[in-house]
C-alpha cells in the first residue's frame, strides 16, 4: 500500500495514544499530518515532535499557549480551538482521518473530513447516536468511506468482507461490565473507583463509565444500527464476559461468521487505517487451550436499563437518540464528579428523554439545539 497521511483528531486520549502506537510499528506504510488535543498539551507536543508532525491544534487556550511556547522555533504549526479543527477538516489534504475525540463534539469534525471526502476511521460512537442519518447521508453522497474502529463494529466489518449474502441479524457481544453479577442493592452504592474498574479493557473515564452502566452497548447497538443500515430489532446485545468474540453476523443461510482476538484495540484501529490490508501487529495470540470455554448470556435490563432505553430512543428515532447522548454525557461526568450516585445516570437520561420535544427529521442545528436543550434539561434534573 501506498504511505497514507493521517490525522488524528484526539490524539492524547487512549484511541489517539493507541493509534500512535500502531502507526509506531509502521512508520513504512503511515506519516501524521495533523494531531488534535483538549487539553493535554505536553503529551500533544510530545507526540508532534516523535512523529514529525505538521500541524496539531488544542481545543483549550491556555493549552494552545503552552505548546506554542513548547514548540517555539520548531516547524510545527500550532492552532488554538474546535473551529481551528473544522477549518482544517474542511480543507486537508490527508488519506485518513480518525476521529477519536469523546462525544458530541466529534460531530462537527467528522462531518466536515467527510464533506470533504477524506475517509473516517470513527472512534467518535457519539456523533453517530446523535446524528446518524445526516452523517451516513453525507458519507454516501460524498462516497466517503466510514471505517469503523469500535471492536465490536470493526468485527462486524471484518466478518463482511468479500460477503455477498444478506445479513439476518447481528450480534454485537458485551463484556457485561464490572457490574454484570451485581444485586440492585449493590448498584446503588457504586463507586466512582469501582466504576472506573474495568474488568477487560483499559479506556477513557467517559467510556469506561458507559462500559459499567451498559449504556455503551445501547450506544453501540444505535452505531451499528447507522453503519450497517440493520433494524435495531435485528441487532441483538449478547454478554460474554471473556471478550474474545468481538462481535457476530447471522446470515440468512444460519451461517455465524465472528471476529476473534485478544481484547486490544490496536488490532481494530489499525484495520481501519490500513483497510483493505491487515498489517503485522506483535501483541498476544490467543490460546484456545488455555481459554477453556467462552461463556455467553443474555444482558438483564432491570439491572442494565440503558439498554433499554437505547431501544425506545432508536425507535422514536429523530433527535431522540442525540438527547439520550447529552443527557448521558452530562450524567456521566457528574457521576465522574462525585455529585450523584451511579444509579442516577438512567434516571436522569430517562427524565430527560421523556421531556424533549421530537423532531421527526432533524437538520444540524436541530441537533446542535437538541444537545445543548437536554444538558440544560439534565443539569435541571439533577440539581433536584
Ligand atoms: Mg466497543
Amino acid at each position: 500500500m501506498n504511505k497514507r497521511k493521517i490525522a488524528i483528531l484526539g490524539s492524547t486520549g487512549s484511541i489517539g495514544r493507541q493509534a500512535l502506537q500502531v502507526i509506531a510499528e509502521h512508520r513504512d506504510l503511515f506519516e501524521v499530518e495533523l494531531l488534535t488535543a483538549n487539553t493535554s498539551a505536553d503529551l500533544l507536543v510530545e507526540q508532534a515532535l516523535q512523529f514529525d508532525v505538521n500541524q496539531v491544534v488544542l481545543h483549550d487556550e491556555a493549552a494552545y499557549r503552552r505548546a506554542k511556547d513548547l514548540l517555539a522555533g520548531s516547524p510545527v504549526k500550532v492552532y488554538a480551538g474546535k473551529e481551528s479543527v473544522v477549518g482544517l477538516m474542511e480543507t486537508m489534504d490527508v488519506d485518513v482521518v480518525l476521529s477519536a475525540q469523546v462525544g458530541f463534539s466529534g460531530l462537527e469534525p467528522t462531518l466536515a473530513a467527510l464533506r470533504n471526502g477524506r475517509p473516517v476511521a470513527l472512534s467518535n460512537k457519539e456523533s453517530l447516536v446523535a446524528a446518524g442519518s445526516l452523517v451516513m447521508r453525507l458519507a454516501q453522497e460524498k462516497g466517503t468511506p466510514l471505517l469503523p474502529v469500535d471492536s465490536e463494529h470493526s468485527a462486524i466489518f471484518q466478518c463482511l468482507q468479500g460477503q455477498r449474502g444478506c445479513i439476518e441479524k447481528l450480534l454485537l457481544t458485551a463484556s457485561g461490565g464490572p457490574f454484570l453479577h451485581h444485586t440492585p442493592e449493590q448498584m446503588a452504592s457504586i463507586t466512582r473507583a469501582e466504576a472506573l474498574r474495568h474488568p477487560r479493557w483499559n479506556m477513557g473515564a467517559k467510556i469506561t463509565i458507559d462500559c459499567a452502566t451498559m449504556m455503551n452497548k445501547g450506544l453501540e447497538m444505535i452505531e451499528a444500527h447507522w453503519l450497517f443500515n440493520v433494524a435495531p430489532k435485528d441487532i441483538q446485545i449478547v454478554v460474554h464476559p471473556q471478550s474474545i468474540i468481538h462481535s457476530m453476523v447471522q446470515f440468512t443461510d444460519g451461517t455465524v461468521l465472528g471476529q476473534m482476538s485478544n481484547p486490544d484495540m490496536r488490532i481494530p484501529i489499525q484495520f481501519a487505517l490500513a483497510y483493505p490490508e491487515r498489517p503485522a501487529l506483535p501483541i498476544p495470540r490467543l490460546d484456545f487451550a488455555q481459554l477453556g470455554q467462552f461463556t455467553f448470556l443474555a444482558p438483564d435490563l432491570e439491572r442494565f436499563p440503558c439498554i433499554r432505553l437505547a431501544y425506545e430512543a432508536i425507535a422514536q428515532g429523530g433527535n431522540l437518540p442525540c438527547a439520550m447522548n447529552a443527557a448521558n454525557e452530562e450524567a456521566v461526568h457528574a457521576f465522574l464528579r462525585e455529585e450523584i450516585p451511579f444509579t442516577t445516570i438512567v434516571k436522569a437520561v430517562e427524565a430527560t428523554m421523556a421531556v424533549t420535544p421530537i423532531v421527526e427529521v432533524p437538520t444540524l442545528e436541530d441537533i446542535i439545539v437538541t444537545d445543548r436543550e437536554a444538558r440544560i434539561r439534565v443539569q435541571e434534573f439533577l440539581k433536584r
